[in-house]
């Protein structure tokens, strides 16, 4: 599943393609890829996409509603095309002629600032992912968007103890917990813990101030070094160019179950925690 360095990725590799380009029509071919409380996709018709932007795993694109051709969308401040990629949504920009895939989910019709006809694409094999047109007040009513925790890389030590205090379950399942912090999922939390040798059993509100603050800049360094690599390709993700993203050979336990500690040296455990696949090393996390 993307989470906040691949969508951080599509964001940054989207915005040239798309920034600019005034939308022309809007295809939903699946109808449960459409959020419920969606603002209806075609009255977007007219709309210019600003800036491209992530919030925890959620992909925003800004739109201008100035020139919208529906006179009840036009003028309308703050409007954002949410993407939620979930498992294996992807995002890419295609020619004016491309026909949609088996997989294509919804299609939308771009007039790039040069004239040229292209489509933005929402591929989803496992169609989790959800596409969502909204105000600020549409997103109000959406409890994932609602309760969304802070932004890790923005986080200081005194707003990451915020985010800790009184969470009596495991460590792990806390950085999961996207109403605790948003972006984090499987691969940067085992990556982080294992950084500042913490166990991803550990109760949440154990740890001292030095631990906290080790693992606050442990979770920022993994997250901005996979940032700098596009992020992790393992399965399916991929960036809006369709490219792979790096970091996945930089993993120091995610995926290397039974493989040795890269600092000890011993086989590395695998167990279940908050329900999920964790790798960790039982001698050098505490
Ligand atoms: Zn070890």
């Amino acid at each position: 599943m993307p989470e906040l360095p691949e969508v951080e990725t599509v964001a940054r590799t989207l915005y040239p393609l798309v920034h600019n380009a005034v939308l022309e029509s809007a295809k939903i071919l699946r109808p449960s890829s459409l959020h419920a409380a969606s603002i209806p996709p075609d009255s977007l018709c007219g709309c210019r996409i600003g800036t491209v932007r992530r919030r925890g795993k959620l992909l925003l694109l800004e739109l201008d509603a100035a020139n919208a051709h529906n006179a009840a969308v036009r003028g309308m401040p703050d409007l954002v095309l949410a993407v939620h990629l979930r498992m294996t949504g992807r995002l890419t920009v295609r020619s004016g002629q491309e026909q949609p895939g088996p997989h294509t989910r919804c299609v939308f019709a771009l007039r790039t600032p040069n004239g040229a006809a292209a489509q933005l694409f929402f591929d989803d094999i496992r169609a989790f992912g959800v596409v969502l047109a909204a105000t600020p007040a549409i997103l109000q009513q959406w409890s994932f968007w609602r309760e969304l925790g802070p932004e890790p890389l923005d986080l200081d030590e005194n707003g990451f103890a915020a985010c800790l205090a009184g969470r009596k379950g495991a460590l792990k399942a806390a950085l999961l917990d996207q109403r605790v912090i948003a972006g984090i999922g499987n691969i940067y939390a085992d990556e982080s813990l294992f950084a500042a040798r913490l166990d991803p059993r550990r109760r949440a509100d154990t740890l001292t101030a030095k631990q906290r603050g080790g693992l606050l800049r442990s979770l920022k360094a993994v997250l901005w070094q996979s940032i700098a690599q596009c992020g992790s390709s393992i399965r399916d993700y991929r960036d809006a160019n369709g490219n792979v993203g790096a970091f996945q050979n930089s993993f120091a336990v995610y995926g290397r179950g039974g493989l040795p500690c890269r600092i000890c040296g011993r086989p590395l455990g695998k167990i279940r925690v908050a329900g999920r696949g964790t790798v960790f090393c039982p001698r050098c996390q505490k």
